[in-house]
Formats: C-alpha cells, structure tokens, sequence
C-alpha cells in the first residue's frame, strides 16, 4: 500500500506548542518544532542549512518576536544539528554524545556538497556549532509554568538521542527514535537498545501527541511502527547471522511487508550491517531508560 501523503508547514500540536513538517521525502529536511513561553522561544531542531533555516525562522516569528533561547538537537545528524549556529545568540543543548559526535565527526564539506548538491553555496557557510551544555540521563528545562524534560532513552538512533517530551501537555518529539513513512536508519545506533526504548514508550510513556524525526505527526503509532519495523529485522538478521549468511543474503530474505513502501527501504542493508556489528559484540555497551 503506498504511503499517505501529508502537509508541509507549521501546526499547533499543544497551546503554543508548534511541529514544523515536512512533507518531502528526502533526507535532507528533518521536521523541527518550536515551543513559546512568556521568557522566550525553544526549537528543537535546528535543521541543516541556511537556505533551509531562514524559512523556518520567518515562520517562528509570524507567531513570534520573543528571543529564542534553547536551541535542542535531538542528535548529531546533520539534517537535524547543522544548522545551529544560525540561531545564535542562544543556548545549543544537546546529549553528551550528541556534541561529543558532532566534535569527533566534524564537517566534511565537499562530501555533503556530493551528497546535496542544491546547498553549494551554503555548505561554504557552514560552521560546526555543537552544544554549549550538555546533559547525561535527564534534564528538566522551565520556560514560563511549561515544564519541558529532555530525556535521553539510551543509545537508540545515535548513542547521543534526545526526546524533547511535555508532561502537561502528553507531547513527545521524538527525534529519529521514531520514524513514520520514512525507513529507520541504525548506522550509528544500536537496534536491540532501541527495541527496548521504543517499547518502554509505548508501555509508560503518558503520550498522544508524537512528532517524530521524519513523516507526519502521529501519536504512539510511530512509535510501535518503529518498534515492529526493527523486531523484524532483528529476527531474521539473528536468524541468517547464525547460519553463517552474508549481510546481503540476509536482506533479500527479509520480506519488508508495509516496509517496503517506506521511502528508502534499500536502508535495509545498512541496518542488517549494524546488526551484524552489535552481533558480534562491536559496539558500545547500551542501557535502556526506565520509563515507568
Ligand atoms: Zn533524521
């Protein structure tokens, strides 16, 4: 079945709570959201380039003027932490392994230019703007009565994922820990973690309004499509690892179902691969966050 289609712009998900979607299917726009208090603004996510922030920018000021204050990237990819410095001044917030791969992998500009053509000029006025406070398990940021808790579920997406989550208000951004219409990347992440994570949401987490990295706004559906996407990859990865079957081979007998209608399902491969890594025990040790 193919996949919906969905609107581009800005919704009030929550009184003065915004997402900014999406509605492309490329990978080079993440959905952002902004939140609005008496004291000043919070964004999360802070999208990629110049030519794709200022958009965003004009859009949060036709609700509006007051500073904004917290910038929060939910992790290092660059669709969603690139564009930090043109928020500036204002305070980068992110998860410890969040900055500290953003510092590590630095900026490789002629590859992104390979990679996004369209952003030649913007690539050359990129400058690295990694968080300037970092938190470990859990933070809780007051802005006016709104109490926002930024938590970090374990490794999922990326060992640095942050969820921006609204008690008050049960609103959750998710960040890349939930994908909706869009394939689930694992190349920096750890699949079995994230499987926990996922369904520590879906059993404890008080959420109805769900905006995830990528696809529409959702509730706690994201969230379980995620989770079953990655069960199932897990399964028959485990299974064809055990016999001994290439990467490869495992993904031609993985049937994607639904999946296969998610735009770039050949991603598939990269996440069999990272499998195979936490398999063979490659990769940092990861702990899921207690929800309930
Ligand atoms: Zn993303």
């Amino acid at each position: 079945m193919p996949i919906p289609s969905w609107k581009s712009g800005v919704q009030e998900i929550a009184e003065n709570v915004f997402a900014y979607v999406h509605s492309g299917v490329g990978w080079d726009i993440c959905n952002s959201g902004f939140i609005v208090e008496d004291d000043g603004v919070m964004v999360i996510d802070a999208m990629m380039v110049a030519s794709l922030v200022d958009p965003y920018i004009k859009e949060i000021r036709k609700v509006t003027n007051k500073p904004i204050r917290y910038v929060v990237n939910t992790h290092h990819h660059v669709d969603h932490s690139f564009g930090n410095q043109f928020y500036l001044p204002t305070e980068v917030v992110s998860h410890r392994g969040c900055r500290e791969a953003m510092l590590t992998r630095g900026a490789d500009i002629n590859l992104l230019s390979e990679r996004w053509p369209q952003y030649r000029e913007d690539w050359l006025k990129t400058q690295l703007t990694p968080a300037t406070v970092t938190y470990e398990d859990k933070m809780i940021v007051h802005m006016g009565g709104r109490v926002i808790e930024l938590l970090h579920p374990g490794p999922a997406h990326t060992y640095g994922d942050t969820m921006v989550y609204l008690p008050q208000e049960k609103v959750l951004f998710s960040g890349d820990v939930a994908f909706h219409y869009l394939t689930p990347l694992a190349r920096d992440g750890h699949v079995s973690n994230w499987i926990k994570i996922t369904n520590g949401i879906l059993n404890h987490l008080d959420v109805t309004t769900l905006m995830p990295g990528h696809g529409p706004v959702s509730d706690k559906e994201a969230v379980g499509k995620t989770l079953k996407y990655l069960r199932l990859v897990k399964r028959t990865s485990r299974l064809h690892f055990d016999r001994g079957s290439s990467a490869e081979e495992t993904c031609r007998a993985i049937r994607l179902g639904e999946y296969a209608d998610w735009v770039e399902p050949e991603r598939i491969l990269i996440n069999v691969n990272r499998l195979f890594q936490e398999f063979r025990g490659e990769l940092p040790k990861a702990r899921a966050m207690r929800f309930g």
